[in-house]
């Protein structure tokens, strides 16, 4: 059933490939059937980070949360200067999610690769909830597509039980201490049945200070998971 899925939707890829061509947002190259996101190129110049080899790496040593996180990973380092990542990152401001979804299962498909697919280490996938008037205001939450790209290349299913309950202001003029003190409590678990036991899998767009994910992490951890790892497409980098 899921072979001739896959044929069905590889026919309809190429037939809607016919009539309008997709291009590299980032070289404006035509994509081919096979290239979902960026073309292969641009695909092949993305820093990565390959964090997901190391069992305690920076992003452990970031987040430094209370709650003991298994895995940490994410794609590419995200720095001010590189358009290439900023073209995934931006997305969810020029109503392109389908770019963000189809990056996460392009990573998805390298970690499997290397022996790291995620449905190894984990049972479900969480993504890092929105304020409902944010959402509104968007149309949609970055982190639930990115869940559904990792959902479409393994086969994870999606537990939408966090729940952002206050929007907190805006964050971009305030130090790493000051933005997790503006987002504790932010976030509360809907449903503590649905992760009891199981192993998470939190996923968001970017990391920058970490506070959301630390805020998310905790919410989690009331619902006594067997295990927590985080996943995300960017991790801010300053060099
Ligand atoms: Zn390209």
């Amino acid at each position: 059933m899921q072979t001739a899925c896959r044929i069905l939707q590889f026919i309809r890829t190429a037939l809607t490939d016919m009539v309008w061509p997709r291009c590299c947002p980032a070289c404006g190259r035509t994509l081919t059937q096979r290239e979902a996101c960026l073309c292969i190129s641009c695909i092949y110049r993305l820093p990565r980070t390959q964090l997901h080899q190391s069992d305690f790496n920076e992003l452990h040593h970031k987040l430094g949360s209370h709650t003991r996180i298994d895995k940490a990973m994410a794609w590419f380092w995200y720095y001010r200067g590189n358009d290439l990542t900023s073209i995934i990152i931006d997305a969810k401001y020029h109503d392109t999610p389908r770019l963000i979804r189809d990056a996460a299962a392009e990573y998805v498909g390298e970690l499997t690769d290397e022996g790291c697919n995620p449905a190894s280490f984990a049972d479900l996938t969480v993504p890092v909830p929105m304020h409902w008037s944010k959402r509104i205001a968007r149309g949609y939450n970055q982190a639930e597509w990115i869940a559904d790209g990792i959902r479409r290349a393994c086969g994870l299913p999606i537990a939408h039980c966090l729940e952002a309950t206050r929007r907190h202001r805006t964050q971009t003029r305030l130090s790493a201490v000051e933005r997790r003190k503006n987002l504790q409590g932010s976030i509360s678990l809907r449903r503590p049945d649905i992760v009891a036991g199981r192993r998470i899998l939190l996923v968001d767009d970017i990391i920058t200070t970490g506070a959301t994910m630390i805020a998310a992490v905790e919410a989690l951890a009331q619902g006594n998971p067997a295990s927590i790892s985080i996943l995300t497409l960017g991790a801010a980098k300053k060099i």
